[in-house]
C-alpha cells in the first residue's frame, strides 16, 4: 500500500488515536458528517429505533412478543415461552448469530458496527445529533470545553447533561421492559419507590451507566471493551469489503495547487475525512481496528471531490483486491465454508423450534425403589415420578400411557394431571406388568404423554424386574 506522505507508514498502529503518549483521553471532536450515506444511516436508525421501543409493547394472546427475564429463567420469544430445559436452544441460536455476524464480517466488514449496533445508533444518531443542535459545530464544542466557565457554558451544559440523562433513564426503562416485562416496570415506575427498591435501583445503575457512555466514554467502548471489534483483524481478508481508501487513485496526496506540476493523485489531502471520523483515526492509513464502518469518511470525500470536479468513491466501500488489482467481490473458500455452516445451524435451528413439544416430560424411577411382586395378579410394579413442564400460556390436561407394552398405569394421590400454562407439575406413578412378559432384569419402556386424546410426547423409561 503506497503512503509516501509517512516516515514509516505502519507508525499509526502503534498507537490509538484516542490515548496520548501518556494514557491520558484525547477527546475527539468530529465534525458532523452530511451526505447520501448519514441519510441512510439516519433511515435506518429511525426503523430500528422504532423497533427497540415499540417491540416490548407488542403483544401476542395477551404476552409479550419478546421476554428475556433472566431473573425468573423465563424467556419468550415470538411469542413462544422457553425455560431453561430450553438452553440448549439458546445455545444453538448464539452460535448461528455468532457464525452469521463472522459471515456477514468476512464479506461486508464491520457493517453491523456502522449500521445496526445499538451503541453506534445511540452514540452517533442520537446523543451526538443532540450534542449538535444545542452546541453547534465541533470546533464550538471543542473552544467550549476549553474556555472557562460562564453562564453560558452552565446553561447549555447543563440542558445537555439533562437531556442525556433523561434519555438514558428512557433507554434504561425499555433494556428493563425486555428483561421484566411492560407490566412490572408501569408497577415500578408508578408505585412508591419503597416498595419496588430493587427494580428503582437496577434502573438507575442503568441510567447511569448509559448516562456514563453517552456523555464521557463514547467511542472507547468500540475501540477498548467491544471485542468484536478486536477480532477484526483474523477475520477479514484481502476480499472483504470494507470502507477503504483507494490508495491507487488518491497517491500520491497533495494540495490541489500542486497537482499538475506534481503529478499527484486525487487525495487533495484535506483532511477532512480524519475531522468527520468519530474514532479519529485516518482512513487513508488502510483499515484499522479502530474503524466502525460508519461511512461518515465516504460522505466527506465525496463532499470534497465534487467541489474539485473529480469523481467520488475516493473513500468508498471496497475490498483490497477490489483496489489493488481492480478485482470484483468475490466469494471465496472461507466464506462459502461459513455459509454451508450457517446454513446448517439454521436449519437445525428450525428443526429443534419447530418439533419441540408443548409439554416436556421427565419420568424416573424414585430412587431407592427397585420392584414390587403382586403374587395374586401375576404382575411386577416399579415406581416412578413424573416431571411435567407445560412451554405454552394455557392450561394442559394430561394423560400418561404405556405404548409397547400391556400393562397399567395408577397415579398417587391426585389422579388430575392438569398443568398450568408456564408452570411445571409433578407427579408420582405407579406401573404394572404382567410378571410373563418380563424375562429380564432391566426393559425398556415408552410412555406416551396425551391431551384430550391427542398424542403430544412420548418418553422412555426403565422397568427393574427379578430374573425369571
Ligand atoms: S474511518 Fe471512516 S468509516 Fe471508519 S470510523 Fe472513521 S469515519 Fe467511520
Ligand atoms: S477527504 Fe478525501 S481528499 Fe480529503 S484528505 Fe480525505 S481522502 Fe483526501
Amino acid at each position: 500500500m503506497k503512503r509516501e506522505n509517512q516516515k514509516n507508514p505502519e507508525s499509526f498502529r502503534d498507537s490509538v488515536a484516542t490515548i496520548d503518549e501518556s494514557g491520558r483521553r484525547n477527546w475527539i471532536y468530529p465534525t458532523q458528517p452530511f451526505g447520501r450515506f448519514y441519510n441512510y444511516r439516519k433511515y435506518v436508525s429511525y426503523l430500528l429505533l422504532a423497533i427497540l421501543f415499540v417491540t416490548p409493547f407488542i403483544r401476542v394472546n395477551g404476552r409479550p412478543l419478546f421476554l428475556f427475564d433472566i431473573l425468573e429463567g423465563r424467556f419468550i420469544l415470538f411469542g413462544k415461552i422457553f425455560w431453561p430445559q430450553d438452553f440448549f436452544i439458546f445455545g444453538l441460536t448464539m452460535l448461528t448469530l455468532i457464525v452469521l455476524l463472522v459471515l456477514f464480517t468476512v464479506a461486508f466488514g464491520r457493517i453491523f458496527c456502522g449500521w445496526i449496533c445499538p451503541q453506534t445508533i445511540f452514540m452517533e444518531m442520537v446523543f451526538r445529533r443532540i450534542e449538535y443542535w444545542l452546541e453547534g459545530s465541533a470546533s464550538k464544542i471543542r473552544l467550549r470545553d476549553q474556555a472557562p466557565w460562564n453562564w453560558e457554558k452552565i446553561r447549555i451544559r447543563v440542558s445537555k447533561w439533562v437531556i442525556f440523562f433523561g434519555l438514558s433513564f428512557i433507554i434504561s426503562n425499555i433494556l428493563l421492559a425486555y428483561i421484566i416485562g411492560t407490566d412490572k416496570l408501569y408497577n415500578i415506575v408508578t408505585a412508591p419507590v419503597s416498595q419496588h427498591l430493587t427494580g428503582f435501583i437496577a434502573m438507575m445503575v442503568f441510567t447511569g451507566v448509559f448516562f456514563f457512555i453517552y456523555l464521557w466514554f463514547r467511542e472507547q467502548i468500540c475501540i477498548v471493551v467491544c471485542p468484536y471489534g478486536r477480532l477484526q483483524g483474523v477475520m477479514l481478508d484481502r476480499n472483504s469489503i470494507v470502507v477503504a481508501y483507494d490508495y491507487e487513485r488518491g497517491e500520491p496526496r497533495g494540495k490541489v495547487s500542486k497537482k499538475e506540476t506534481e503529478n499527484l493523485g486525487d487525495c487533495i489531502d484535506c483532511h477532512l475525512c480524519v475531522k468527520v471520523c468519530p474514532t479519529g483515526i485516518d482512513i487513508r492509513n488502510g483499515t484499522q481496528m479502530e474503524c466502525v464502518n460508519c461511512t461518515a469518511c465516504i460522505d466527506a470525500c465525496d463532499s470534497i471531490m465534487d467541489k474539485v470536479n473529480r469523481p467520488r468513491g475516493l473513500i468508498r466501500y471496497a475490498s483490497e483486491e477490489n483496489i489493488a488489482h481492480k478485482k470484483p467481490f468475490r466469494f471465496s473458500a472461507r466464506l462459502k465454508a461459513y455459509s454451508v455452516a450457517l446454513f446448517a445451524l439454521t436449519a437445525m435451528l428450525f428443526f429443534i423450534l419447530l418439533s419441540r413439544p408443548d409439554v416436556e416430560t421427565r419420568v424416573m424411577r424414585v430412587s431407592g425403589q427397585l420392584y414390587h411382586i403382586q403374587e395374586e395378579e401375576g404382575t411386577i410394579s416399579n415406581l416412578f415420578n413424573l416431571h411435567l413442564v407445560n412451554k405454552t400460556f394455557s392450561d394442559i390436561p394430561i394423560e400418561i400411557e404405556l405404548l409397547d407394552r400391556e400393562g397399567r398405569i395408577e397415579i398417587i394421590g391426585d389422579k388430575d394431571l392438569t398443568v398450568k400454562g408456564e408452570s411445571s407439575t409433578q407427579a408420582t406413578f405407579f406401573i404394572y406388568l404382567p410378571r410373563e412378559q418380563l424375562d429380564r432384569r432391566s426393559t425398556s419402556l415408552k410412555i406416551g404423554i396425551f391431551s384430550e386424546g391427542e398424542q403430544v410426547g412420548t418418553t422412555k423409561t426403565n422397568f427393574l424386574s427379578p430374573v425369571n
